[in-house]
């Protein structure tokens, strides 16, 4: 009796994974490039708008990688060619800015505004108070405030696009 109830299980979870990966395959492709699913893929291939997709993003950090009460920032998309840098936090104005003509695929998009995000919850740690004193002392790279968004962005890039996005474009 117990082996039927553990192979019920077996096959209505089997069952479940067929269909669960068919109806995560229609939302990719109605959203996503079907002829690439992979998140390192460029980001003329992002279907949804870049608008819609970096707003996906900055509420997965809020619901997700919220470590204080400040406000969820304000995002917005800089589309001129000529900054340098990937995005930046203003954190006068509790705003992230994306510099998208700079960023090349995905993934890269999205770790750039959970890096950003978490700059706006290093205002309850001292950012403003700090961040420039620690930045003269060890440099941009290896200033604290920047190590640390670093590891938060990294730490998450994957689990935010899998949520986004669905388990299906990880494996192909
Ligand atoms: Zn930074």
């Amino acid at each position: 009796m117990v082996v039927l109830v553990v192979l019920a299980k077996v096959f209505a979870s089997f069952f479940l994974g067929l269909l669960s990966y068919w109806f995560v395959g229609q939302l990719i492709d109605r959203n996503w490039s079907s002829a690439s699913k992979g998140f390192d893929t460029t980001l003329e291939k992002l279907v949804i708008p870049k608008s819609k997709f970096t707003r996906e993003v900055l509420i997965w950090c809020h619901e997700y990688i919220r470590s204080s009460d400040v406000e969820i920032p304000s995002l917005k998309l800089n589309y001129r060619p000529s900054q340098r840098c990937l995005g930046n936090y203003n954190s006068a104005r509790n705003e992230i800015v994306i510099h998208i003509k700079n960023i090349r695929t995905v993934r890269e998009l999205c770790e750039v505004i959970l890096h950003e995000y978490h700059h706006s919850r290093q205002k309850a740690t001292g950012l403003d108070e700090n961040y420039d004193r620690m930045g003269e002392k060890y440099g941009y790279v290896n200033n604290p405030f920047e190590v640390e968004a670093r590891r938060v962005a990294k730490m998450n890039v994957d689990q935010c696009l899998r949520d986004i996005f669905g388990d299906l474009t990880l494996h192909n």
